[in-house]
């Protein structure tokens, strides 16, 4: 792996991702702030691609049940000969399988796929709110917890109403929330209420999916600029600056090292309150699907 030399806004050598500062979840178990993340990842190319994440260094993987390549993720990680203990491993469980007790046999499915005796961290992928069985789902994912199918277990999309009701029917709070969030679109009340109590903030589409101009905000290039870092980069630090768990996405080696090269620079107070300041708070930043809309 001697091919790259050392420009940090990304070419560098293999497995130097730096140290990846770990959170501690409300479940005793911790989990890298950096991963990598699977979705829209052709599932006949997802083997190859994890392969590779994991030789750059990734350590944590974030996939689901309807990416379609749970198993490429999963011949990744037995190919790669790294110790179970070193990988963080998380899956998703899909609308259609929360009722009953559907979520243990699709987590079951999950880890025969992905070959493993355990996931690292389960959670519930879409409240669904019109299917009505999202409280059921976390029911039975707190029970799987405790049958210790999954290290820790949470939610993903769910707004402060779906997080009430699940905390209510159980007195169980999720390690995690997995929304979708970037500097255009911050969902501060839901980041506000998981915060307070000690759950942690998973952002999808750090980048905002690349679906609309982020990288050429003032704020996002001057940083950059500053920083002689790239843009992504800047997001990226941003996101970690603010506690949150981030996986990018990409299918692209160099990206994969460029996106994991955000540990040795830091964006000043006044940077990290002018992309704080890019949200216009009107929900107008959003790109992906509503918790509510989705069903
Ligand atoms: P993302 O914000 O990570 O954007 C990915 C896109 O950004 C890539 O396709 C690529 O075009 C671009 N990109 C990546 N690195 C770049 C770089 N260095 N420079 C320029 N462009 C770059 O979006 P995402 O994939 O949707 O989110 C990340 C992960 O979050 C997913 O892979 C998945 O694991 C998870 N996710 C979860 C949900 C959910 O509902 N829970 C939804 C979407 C994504």
């Amino acid at each position: 792996m001697s091919e790259h030399h050392a420009d940090h806004r990304g070419a560098a050598k293999a497995n130097d991702l730096g140290p990846v500062p770990r959170i501690a979840l409300n479940s005793g178990y911790d989990i890298p702030q950096l991963g990598y993340g699977v979705f829209k990842v052709d599932p006949a190319q997802t083997e190859k691609f994890v392969t590779e994440a994991l030789e750059v260094g990734y350590r944590h993987i974030d996939t689901a049940a309807i990416y379609g390549n749970e198993e490429g993720v999963g011949r990744a990680i037995a190919a790669s000969g790294i110790a179970r203990d070193e990988l963080f491993i998380t899956t998703k469980l899909w609308n259609d399988r929360q009722a009953g007790d559907d979520p243990r046999r699709a987590l079951e499915e999950s880890l025969g796929k992905l070959g493993l005796d355990h996931v690292d961290l389960y959670l519930t992928h879409w409240p669904a709110p019109a299917k009505g069985n999202f409280v059921n789902a976390w029911t039975q994912l707190v029970a799987l917890n405790e049958a210790g199918l999954a290290r820790s277990v949470g939610v993903s999309n769910h707004l402060v109403e779906h997080l009430e009701k699940i905390h209510e029917a159980t007195g169980v709070l999720p390690a995690v929330n997995q929304i979708e969030l970037h500097p255009a679109y911050q969902q501060r009340e839901v980041v506000e209420w998981c915060t307070s109590r000690g759950v942690h903030i998973e952002a999808w589409g750090p980048l905002g999916q690349g679906k609309y101009d982020l990288f050429a905000t003032p704020a996002i290039r001057d940083a950059a600029a500053a920083h002689d870092r790239s843009p992504a980069q800047v997001v990226l630090r941003w996101h970690l600056q603010q506690g949150y768990i981030v996986f990018p996405k990409t299918v692209n080696r160099d990206r994969m090292i460029e996106n994991a090269r955000l540990f040795d620079f830091a964006l000043s107070d006044a940077e990290m309150r002018e992309i704080t300041a890019l949200d216009p708070q009107d929900g107008s930043g959003r790109v992906g699907s509503h918790p509510t809309e989705l069903n």
